[in-house]
Formats: structure tokens, sequence, C-alpha cells
């Protein structure tokens, strides 16, 4: 493996509306601590020497804004190039990924809604792929109890239990998600000619796409600071994490 080939690129879909985050610009572009989330997801990448290469996929439209937007920002003199995203997630890290140099043997997919993953985050994923493994996902303990449940038979009525997973075994999965490019390469595209009669709904997470073609998927240990925001009280939780570590280390 030569000195390119090992340092990974990363894919950040950052083509989402962000509704369950109320009223107001596209998720990735609005404010924590006065810097889109964007930025702060494309500055946590950077900061991982394993990183040479930061690819955004864009509200399509938005490209020109977001290129712009990266721009007026430091992002420790990283590679940061714009693609149009798509409508969904997964399409939008398949545009992503149709942008990366052949000849990269390695890629992380990290959410742009996950502004404040640490980069020792960022730095172990790499890692892992690097010693061998084909994909792997950051991921932490549950500290509610799950339950799978059916739709209710009346709208709006309560839903029934199914069952309720053992919780020790469950993981609740966070970005970057890493993988061997070829790997990441081929499960999109299967998932592109498979989705396109309408019969397998599109999935989650990247690392999903890989489990559904047989491919093994390793966990290492996430952080509690690399959560994702959803709703309008992440966005409190992740301006006191901010504040703190500005306190803290004058990040
Ligand atoms: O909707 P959700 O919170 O799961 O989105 C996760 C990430 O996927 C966000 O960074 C969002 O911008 C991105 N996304 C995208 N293209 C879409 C939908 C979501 O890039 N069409």
């Amino acid at each position: 493996m030569n000195a390119t080939a090992a340092v990974a690129a990363a894919v950040v879909p950052a083509a989402g509306r962000g509704e369950r985050l109320g009223p107001g610009a596209p998720k990735a572009l609005r404010e924590l601590g006065g810097v889109p989330l964007l930025v702060h997801a494309v500055r946590a990448l950077a900061r991982s020497r394993a990183v040479g290469l930061v690819v955004v996929a864009a509200p399509p439209g938005g490209e020109a804004e977001v290129a712009a937007l990266l721009d007026s920002h430091g992002l420790d003199g990283k590679d940061v190039r714009v693609v149009a995203g798509g409508a969904t997630r997964q399409e939008s890290v398949r545009l992503g990924l149709a942008a990366i140099p052949a000849g990269t043997e390695i890629v992380l997919v990290h959410d742009a809604a996950r502004p404040l993953v640490p980069v020792d985050v960022v730095d172990a994923v790499a890692a892992a792929v690097r010693a061998g493994a084909e994909a792997v996902v950051p991921a932490v303990p549950l500290a509610d109890t799950v339950k799978r449940v059916a739709s209710a038979t009346t709208p709006g009525g309560p839903e029934p239990v199914l069952d309720t997973p053992e919780r020790a075994t469950l993981r609740a999965v966070q970005t970057p998600q890493g993988f061997r490019r070829d790997t990441l390469h081929e499960v999109h595209q299967k998932a592109l000619a498979e989705e396109a009669d309408g019969a397998l709904p599109p999935v989650t997470d990247d690392a999903g796409l890989v489990e559904r073609y047989g491919g093994q998927v390793v966990v290492v240990p996430g952080h509690e600071e690399a959560f994702k925001v959803t709703r309008p009280l992440d966005l409190v939780l992740a301006e006191a994490v901010l504040a703190r570590r500005r306190a803290s280390d004058g990040f």
C-alpha cells in the first residue's frame, strides 16, 4: 500500500432537509456556536491525519453556496470538494463516493449532522479499516431499553409491543463509518440495481448495506459527543458541549 492509498477519503452526506429540527435552513447549514453544523463536521474529519480528502454531498442546487461556505472557513489545508447530493441519504453517499479518486483504499462516511465527533473516533475507525476490517462502525451502549412494536390497530392508538431485545447486546451506531472503498462501492451499486424496482427500502446507514450483502461489519468504541443533531433539544446539548470545550481548551 503506498502513502496516498493509506490516507482515507471522507464522504459527508449533507443534503438532508432536517425537518425534525423544525422550520429553517437545511440542517447541515444550521449554526452551532455561530458556525454551520457542516463546517464543524468537516473540520472534525479534517483534523484527523488519517483523512486526506473530504467530499461533501450538498443539497441539490446548493453546491456553490456550500462550496463558498466551506471556503470561508479554515479547514486545516485539506482538500474539500462539493458535489450535488440526492433524494435519500444513500443516494447522497453514492454520489459522493463517485467523486473520490481511483486508488483511494479507505473511505469514511460521516453525517454532517454529527458536528462534534472527537478526532480520536475518526482515527480509531480509519485505523481499524487499515488493520484489515472491511467495514467499521463506532457505537455506544444504550441507556434506554428498546422494544420492537407493530403498527397501531387504530390510527393514533397504542402500538402493541412485539418483544424486547436484550439491551446488553444492542449498540447505538454513530459515524464516521469506515470501509474498504471497493466494498462500499460494490454494495452501493448492488443496492442501486435492486432498489430500482422499489423492492427494498433504502438503509439508514452504510454498514447496513454491507450487512445486507453478507459482509462483516465490526464495532469500535464511539463517543457520547458524536451524537446526531436531529431534534431541537439536540442543538441545545450541542451548544453546551461546544461551550464546555471552548472553556476547557480554547477549542
Ligand atoms: O435524516 P438523517 O438525520 O438520518 O440524515 C443523516 C445525514 O444524511 C445528514 O447529514 C443529512 O444531511 C444526510 N442526508 C443527505 N441526503 C438526503 C437525506 C439526508 O445527505 N437526501
